[in-house]
C-alpha cells in the first residue's frame, strides 16, 4: 500500500474483506484468543451464509493453530499470496503456520511489524463478510499500528474481572477511542466459576464490577463467559466449544456475543 501523508499510516482495505473486527486485551492470558476463535465460529453459527476469516496477529504467542486444530504451511497462489488454512468453515492465518512451534523466534521490533505486515497484506482471503483479528496483547505501538493500518469496524475488549477492577480494560477503551475505532463492548471472561460436578455458578470475584466500569466509560458488556473446565479442555483439543458443544450454555453465550457485535 502507498504510504500516507504525515505520521499516521494510511488506512488501506484488506482486499475482499467487507468488515474487520479486532479482539484485544490489555494483557495476555485473559482469554482473548479463545474469545476470538469462538466469536468467529459463533458468527457463522448465527448466520451460516456468512464468510468468516480469522487472523491471528499475536505473533509472540500464536495460538490459532492449536485452537483451530490446524497445522502445516499455507500454499502460495500465483499472485504470491498465502492461501488460508480452513477448519470448521473458517479461513485462518497465523504466524504459527509459518514458524516452527518448537523453535520460537526472539522477535525484535522491526521483525514484529514486518511479520504483521505479511499477515495483513499477503493473504488471499477471497470474499469475506467478516475478518476477526486476534490482536497481540497490550495497548502499545504494535497494537496501535495495526489499528491504524486497516479500516476497522469495531473492537471487542476481553477482560477478566480482576483486570476490570485494575482498570486495565479502560486503557484498551482509551486506545481505540484515540484512533476513532468504535469500541463494540467488553467481554467479561472467567466472570464466575462453573463447577464441573454440580454446575453451580459461583461469583468468586464478586459481581457488579464490570457493570460499574461499563457505566463509567460508556461501553456495554456484550459478552459474559464463566471460568469453565469445558471451555479450556476443548480449546486444548482444538475443538472450540461453539462447534464441539453447540447445545451448551457457554456456546449460547458466544452466540449472544456474536449477535451483539
Ligand atoms: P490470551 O489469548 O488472552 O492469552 P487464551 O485465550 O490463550 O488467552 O486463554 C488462556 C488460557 O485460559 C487457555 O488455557 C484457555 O483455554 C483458558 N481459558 C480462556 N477462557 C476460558 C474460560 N472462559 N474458562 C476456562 N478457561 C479459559
Amino acid at each position: 500500500p502507498p504510504a500516507g501523508k504525515g505520521k499516521v499510516p494510511r488506512k488501506w482495505p484488506i482486499f475482499g474483506v467487507k468488515q474487520i473486527i479486532l479482539v484485544s486485551s490489555a494483557k495476555g492470558g485473559v482469554g482473548k484468543s479463545t474469545t476470538a476463535v469462538n466469536l468467529a465460529l459463533a458468527l457463522r453459527a448465527v448466520k451460516p451464509s456468512m464468510a468468516v476469516g480469522l487472523l491471528d496477529a499475536d505473533v509472540y504467542g500464536p495460538s490459532l493453530p492449536k485452537l483451530m486444530n490446524l497445522s502445516g504451511q499455507p500454499n502460495i497462489n500465483d499472485r504470491n499470496l498465502m492461501i488460508p488454512l480452513v477448519n470448521y468453515g473458517i479461513k485462518c492465518m497465523s504466524m504459527g503456520f509459518l514458524v516452527d512451534e518448537a523453535d520460537p523466534i526472539v522477535w525484535r521490533g522491526l521483525m514484529v511489524m514486518s511479520a504483521i505486515q505479511k499477515l495483513l497484506r499477503q493473504v488471499a482471503w477471497g470474499d469475506l463478510d467478516v475478518l476477526v483479528i486476534d490482536m497481540p496483547p497490550g495497548t502499545g505501538d504494535t497494537q496501535l499500528s495495526i489499528a491504524q493500518q486497516v479500516p476497522v469496524d469495531g473492537a471487542v475488549i476481553v477482560s477478566t474481572p480482576q483486570d476490570l477492577a485494575l482498570l486495565d480494560a479502560r486503557r484498551g477503551v482509551n486506545m481505540f477511542r484515540k484512533v476513532d475505532i468504535p469500541v463494540l463492548g467488553i467481554v467479561q471472561n472467567m466472570s464466575h466459576f462453573l463447577c464441573p460436578n454440580c454446575g453451580h455458578a459461583s461469583s468468586i470475584f464478586g459481581s457488579g464490577g464490570a457493570q460499574d466500569l461499563a457505566d463509567e466509560v460508556g461501553v456495554d458488556i456484550i459478552g459474559d463467559l464463566p471460568l469453565d473446565m469445558d471451555i479450556r479442555t476443548l480449546s486444548d483439543e482444538g475443538k472450540p466449544i461453539v462447534v464441539a458443544q453447540p447445545e451448551s450454555k457457554q456456546a449460547e453465550s458466544y452466540r449472544v456475543l456474536a449477535q451483539n457485535v
